[in-house]
């Protein structure tokens, strides 16, 4: 009786706090790995590659779409990022709980092949608040913080084809939050037969 893991896509506009967000939940759940995408974004100071991303070239991130080795794909503020189709497979079948952080289109992409992943969107507490977020932390330039502001004005329409909404004014609280939805999950029935079964047997074993 084989008990996949639950996939949980995150997705929200840049600087949301959804990464800080995803990295905190994974290192205290337990049971659970980040699904670390390709990108051919150019890499910012303190990102390391295999942590953040894998950092590949265009012809390198290309070479991978036609082996098909992408569970979804997309382009994204000009570069493309891509998620790893065996990394996400091998993990599930482990039974362990994968996290995605993916834009809007990737999330649908892989809600559409498998449709039991959990969609979970993180909104900022305003539109000022994701502003002065994106400003504060000083790794984009003016042009690309626009560009981001614009496609979060875009991206923030779709919250309601997600199953929850975290608002992010806390990030304790957050945490919080992603936690309850990710141990709701693990105590659906059909995640919780390969340990039920064995305990119900021994009570189908003392008939009277
Ligand atoms: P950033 O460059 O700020 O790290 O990420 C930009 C956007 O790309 C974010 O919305 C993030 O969720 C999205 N993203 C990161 N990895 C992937 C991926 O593998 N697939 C898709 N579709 N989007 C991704």
């Amino acid at each position: 009786m084989s008990n996949r893991g639950n996939l949980i896509i995150l997705s929200a506009p840049s600087g949301s706090g959804k990464t800080s967000l995803a990295e905190r939940v994974v290192r205290n759940l337990g049971n659970i790995r980040f699904s670390v995408s390709h990108t051919t974004r150019d890499r910012r100071e303190g990102e390391r590659h295999g942590h953040e991303y894998f950092f590949v070239s265009v012809p390198e991130f290309k070479e991978m779409l036609a082996g098909s080795e992408f569970l979804e794909w997309a382009e994204v503020y000009g570069n493309f990022y891509g998620t790893s189709r065996q990394f996400v497979e091998s993990q599930l079948e482990a039974g362990c709980d994968v996290l995605l952080d993916v834009d809007i289109q990737g999330a649908f992409r892989v809600s559409e092949q498998m449709p039991e992943a959990i969609l979970v969107f993180v909104l900022p507490p305003s539109y000022r608040e994701l502003e002065e977020r994106l400003r504060g932390r000083g790794l984009d330039n003016e042009e690309v913080i626009r560009t981001r502001l614009k496609i979060a004005r875009d991206e923030i329409k779709s919250y309601k084809k997600y199953d929850y909404v975290i608002i992010n004014r806390d990030l304790a609280q957050s945490v919080l939050e992603l936690k309850a939805v990710i141990l709701a999950s693990r105590c659906k029935v059909k995640s919780q037969i390969r340990e039920a079964e064995p305990i119900v047997s021994t009570f189908l074993e003392k008939q009277i």
